[in-house]
């Protein structure tokens, strides 16, 4: 794993630069890169006056303000858009052009071809990867967090003291309980109580997801073990059709496994349990840990949704091409560093299920 992660950041690495130089050849100065920003921005619509609203301003070729004559002030063109009062646009273009091939692209990597700060590099990179995430919902699935409990491996200043980072769950997951964020008695014990109803909730949505055949087997499972191949004459299923059952009820935390291929109903918390999802989403979901593993290690929960984001933009090449991101960020209003600092991945993640080639 380890050397397949370092040989795919050397790829990862070569790709970037020689389409660095391609970036380099298109756009030499940050006049052109300007010129082309500001064509873009005009195509999305008239640039307006910020303060009067008036079409028609006066500007200057390379130029990054226009000026209005009738309030004689002046209008950058980027105002509004995810590159607002942004101190180098031509570093911002490169990001989001480098982006739509559909190159892996690290912080570190996009420090080193722009010559600017590995957190500025990071910044950018997390900014553009919001506004992708922005744009997911229409190809994609809701999923609770707890499904890509693999990937995480990093620590965020969410993740609780001495635990694991995927103990972020937990939190991300009570978080959402209590969107105020007050916290007296009363309320913590409301809370409480809600919470229960939810995780009631849940687990009922939850059954309500497992097909006849997964319904017909948990009804035979209990605290006491029963072997699996008892179970077709129980309930009268075949007996592939009785494993493919328990796998989905392992999968979605109805059942657990012991040693002799024994059964028996789970006694997981509700709240940990995954509604159930068909096989071909986790076949989807599979390939997407895997890939996400093999190219940044992994994630912390914190930031989850934005990894997920480009996993799609990456492995989706056809979504993002011919300026499409470049539209988007244009089309997006600004992130503001805070923003990005206080993002935290919401429990119910987007996520587009995709498989290499298919698409
Ligand atoms: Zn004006």
């Amino acid at each position: 794993m380890s050397s397949t992660f370092h040989s795919n950041a050397r790829i990862a690495k070569q790709s970037l630069q020689a389409a660095w130089q391609d970036f380099c050849l298109l756009f030499p100065t940050t006049a052109s890169s300007v010129e082309y920003l500001y064509n873009m921005a005009e195509a999305e619509g008239p640039i307006k006056c910020q303060y009067c609203n008036t079409e028609g301003l006066t500007r200057n070729i390379g130029g990054r303000s226009s000026y209005c004559n009738r309030c004689k002030r002046s209008t950058w063109f980027t105002s509004r858009t995810l590159l607002d009062h942004v101190k180098n646009p031509r570093a911002w273009l490169a990001t989001i052009w480098l982006l739509e091939r559909g190159l892996h692209i690290s912080s570190n990597g996009l420090a080193q071809v722009l010559g600017i700060s590995q957190s500025t590099a990071l910044n950018m990179l997390k900014k553009v990867k919001l506004v992708i995430s922005y744009n997911m919902e229409e190809s994609a699935v809701q999923l609770p967090i707890g499904h890509f409990e693999k990937l995480i491996c990093k620590r965020s200043k969410e993740t609780p003291a001495r635990e694991h980072p995927s103990a972020e769950i937990t939190v991300i997951e009570s978080q959402s309980d209590d969107p105020s964020g007050h916290n007296d008695t009363q309320q913590e014990q409301g809370k409480e109580s809600n919470h229960e109803q939810n995780n009631q909730n849940q687990n009922d949505q939850a059954h309500e997801q497992l097909d006849e055949n997964q319904k017909m087997v948990l009804s035979f499972l209990s605290k006491e073990p029963i072997r699996a191949d008892r179970l077709p004459a129980l309930t009268g299923l075949t007996m592939p059709a009785v494993l493919s059952a328990i796998t989905m009820l392992q999968i979605a935390g109805f059942s657990e496994q012991l040693i002799g291929d024994r059964h028996i109903m789970s006694d997981k918390k509700p709240e940990r349990r995954l509604p159930a999802i068909s096989a071909v989403l986790i076949s989807h979901l599979a390939e997407a840990v895997a890939t996400l593993k093999n190219t940044v290690h992994g994630c912390s929960a914190k930031a989850m949704q934005l990894y997920l984001a480009d996993y799609w933009r990456t492995a989706c090449k056809s979504a993002w091409t011919d300026n499409a991101l470049l539209r988007a960020c244009i089309g997006a209003g600004p992130i503001t560093d805070q923003e990005i600092l206080d993002y935290v991945t919401p429990p119910l993640v987007l996520f587009v299920p995709l498989q290499k080639g298919r698409l």
